[in-house]
């Protein structure tokens, strides 16, 4: 299954960057400005590859693992109530995806307060651009980390294997389309993001701002920021004009593959 699920995850993944990065060069909202893209996207895609690569060989396969686990033991509350049937397989499946998508909320949310955690979420805000390779944007440690607490929610929630696979799908190709350089129609974008997190609402969120970066943590559904009161409607400037990033990592030093590596490490 792990050859599968790992396919297919990849394969979904390639195409809704491949989609993204279309409708951004034939679309983009905000013109690339002092973007130095050659640049942004090494330093972004070299943390994927190292990312992904640091996984592979540690907990990569922590979450199928620790699903295929709960459903042996029957450990978990949605083996619990014990749904059956092809009906309680679905119900099942879709109560891990909201509930995986509450506690990802969550760690996002913990990673901009605890100082910590912060110190290694910033390498993701303090991209000076807004594009698709921002969502891929995020410290090795930081991802290592985040395996092995979903892999504690995929336990405690009894999730399904395959439920697994359709959410960590989810969650990088929602990723993918809230950090795209793309607008939709403002009618389009209130009704879509009634439900779902949009780029205009996450956003809000890369502002240089702090109230502002510290509000729209959520990655699919955009309830979790209304229920918990971290919702901002749009930024005080304005959406084109806005500056990303943190004040105090714009510096040469703080963009490359090896200075937003280091990060985490030094002071600002
Ligand atoms: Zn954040």
């Amino acid at each position: 299954m792990d050859h599968q699920a790992g396919l297919l995850r990849l394969g979904i993944f390639a195409a809704i960057l491949a989609v993204m990065a279309l409708w951004e060069a034939i679309a983009p909202y905000r013109p690339a400005t002092a973007v130095r893209r050659p640049m942004r996207w090494l330093t972004n895609f070299g943390l994927l590859l190292l990312g992904a690569g640091l996984t592979r060989f540690t907990v990569g396969a922590a979450m199928i693992a620790s699903a295929v686990l709960a459903q042996q033991q029957g450990w978990g509350l949605i083996n619990l109530v014990g749904l059956s049937g092809w009906h309680g397989g679905f119900l099942g499946g879709l109560i891990a995806i909201v509930a995986l998508d509450c506690a990802i909320y969550w760690q996002h949310r913990l990673t901009h307060i605890v100082p910590l955690f912060w110190r290694f979420h910033r390498v993701h805000h303090c991209d000076t651009e807004f594009d698709v390779s921002t969502a891929i944007r995020f410290h090795p440690f930081e991802i290592l980390a985040s395996a092995l607490y979903k892999s504690f929610f995929v336990i405690a929630l009894g999730a399904d294997p395959w439920a697994v696979v359709i959410y960590e799908s989810m969650l990088s190709g929602f990723a993918l389309f809230n950090h795209g350089n793309v607008h939709l129609p403002g009618g389009f974008d209130r009704l879509l993001r009634r439900v779902i997190v949009t780029p205009d609402m996450h956003r809000v969120h890369h502002s240089i701002l702090m109230n502002e970066t510290n509000s729209n943590y959520g990655n699919i559904l955009s309830v979790w920021d209304r229920l918990f009161v971290s919702y901002v409607d749009h930024t005080k400037t304005n959406d084109h004009d806005m500056q990303i990033g943190l004040e105090e990592f714009r510096d040469k030093r703080s963009q490359s593959l090896w200075g937003v590596l280091w990060l985490p490490f030094r002071q600002p």
